[in-house]
């Protein structure tokens, strides 16, 4: 179409841009939020020139902040002598066997190799096929089902799309994949009565009919669902118990975001399957993989005849593969998990420091740098508000007046705020934080009364 060079960006926007997951009435009526033009350290600035705190690293993704040119320089040299090449069948270049090693060398001892994709959803969809593969191979064709759980998000391709625990996503089309199952979550259950309903559903089941289980170490746009201490081991014990293939959805959790290099670091529990993206590059270029248990791999190299049937074009792209290199890098030189520590402790204590001001504040979470305030109605009997209230949104979009951004979760009627700042946030920058939060939180309980 010519003559859009007098439209208004807003003006294009509606009228050629469909954006992932939003409402498109919302789009139509008002036009985009925030048009975003630069990025430095936590901040994002408009095309109006307006700074704010990005409080959520996008989606959860830019661990390393805005603006790091190194990164930019690595795509440059990557691209100026070989942008792209094919890693299917014998072909391989250096970017890729780099990442591949490094990748080993960061993960828990036992995983050693990765299949490379360029985001989440394919690396979840990635570990299922291999999963089911896995048992093919070992004569239990029969093994098929996944088991994830309530509120979890894997993505939105047919696969990750069917293993999210969050209805509306498969709502909107129907179930694309069979044999997905959800399981409850600990969320408000515990470990003793999450760990029996899924045994229950197992047994239900069929043991012999199930290929794995998968879960987020701590679910992200679920609500932040930090597990009680000995969820995970228990996990891992059922799993063994029943011959299940236990993949940890590390999208969100893995480098560094928690504290620790990986989620399940926390509870020393090791997956047979472990699967990244975002913060692997911090979002500055896509990219995603699935590491596989050192059994996995040797059941592939040993019992696999002819091709695997699976691959992207862009799995270990090398342009890709040479950022993800120096993003860690990165991570690694600044200390920036230690930093997602003391800073998520910081930013813990700030919640709890405004817990005790406001009357509407349930409870405050964090691990490491993922973190979450609930709003209630009554916070010493958790009584929920009325969702037509819509308070979360309500703090979310008075946060952005303020300077912040942060997202809601009001699936299940819960009013959730949801933080995962920079891993390179310094302390004024939490307490500036922690201040705009009570602000606005206080804007939104006067406006209730
Ligand atoms: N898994 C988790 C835990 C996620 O949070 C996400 C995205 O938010 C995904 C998978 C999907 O990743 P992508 O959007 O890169 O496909």
């Amino acid at each position: 179409m010519r003559n859009n060079v007098k439209k208004s960006l807003t003006e294009l926007d509606q009228r050629h841009f469909i954006h992932p997951t939003s409402s498109i009435k919302q789009q139509q009526e008002h036009g985009p939020a925030f048009i975003f033009t630069e990025g430095d350290g936590i901040y994002l600035k408009d095309n109006n020139g307006r700074e704010l705190i990005d409080a959520m690293s996008s989606l959860w993704n830019v661990n390393i902040g805005y603006g790091r040119k190194e990164l930019g320089k690595a795509a440059q040299q990557q691209m100026d002598t070989l942008a792209f090449s094919s890693a299917f069948s014998t072909f391989s270049h250096e970017p890729a066997i780099r990442l591949s090693e490094k990748l080993a060398e960061l993960a828990p001892d036992g995983l050693n190799a990765v299949f490379l994709t360029s985001g989440g959803s394919e690396s979840n969809d990635s570990a299922f096929k291999l999963a089911r593969h896995y048992w093919k191979l070992r004569d239990q064709p029969e093994r098929k089902k996944i088991i994830s759980r309530q509120r979890a998000y894997h993505g939105v391709s047919s696969g990750s799309t069917s293993a999210t625990g969050i209805p509306q996503f498969w709502e909107m089309a129907g179930l694309l994949s069979t044999d997905f199952i959800h399981a409850d979550t600990p969320y408000e259950l515990g470990t003793a009565q999450a760990i029996a309903s899924i045994r229950n559903l197992i047994e239900n089941e069929g043991p012999e009919t199930i290929a794995a289980f998968v879960a987020e170490p701590v679910q992200g746009a679920g609500g932040i669902i930090i597990p009680p201490d000995d969820y995970f081991q228990e996990i891992r014990k059922l799993c063994d118990e029943y011959g299940i293939l236990f993949i940890a959805d590390e999208v969100i959790t893995g480098f560094g975001r928690t504290g620790t290099m990986f989620g399940l670091e926390h509870w020393g529990v090791v997956p047979d399957m472990m699967t990244l993206a975002k913060g692997i590059t911090s979002g500055y270029i896509p990219q995603g993989g699935v590491m596989v248990s050192d059994e996995i791999h040797e059941t592939l190299k040993e019992k696999s005849e002819g091709t695997l049937f699976h691959g992207f074009t862009y799995s270990g792209h090398p342009t890709a593969c040479a950022v993800a290199l120096k993003n860690i890098e990165i991570i690694e030189n600044e200390n920036l998990v230690e930093n997602s520590k003391e800073m998520g402790d910081e930013m813990l204590n700030g919640f709890r420091s405004i817990k005790d001001k406001i009357d509407i504040i349930g409870n405050v979470r964090s691990l490491g740098l993922l973190g979450a305030v609930e709003l209630v109605e009554d916070p010493s009997t958790n009584k929920r508000f009325s969702p037509s209230l819509k308070v979360a949104p309500r703090v979310v979009e008075i946060l952005a007046e303020r300077g912040m951004i942060c997202r809601s979760v009001t699936y299940d009627s819960t009013d959730i705020i949801t933080f995962a700042p920079p891993l390179i946030i310094n302390k004024e920058q939490i307490d500036n934080m922690i201040e705009i939060l009570y602000d606005s939180i206080l804007e939104v309980r006067r406006e209730k009364n």
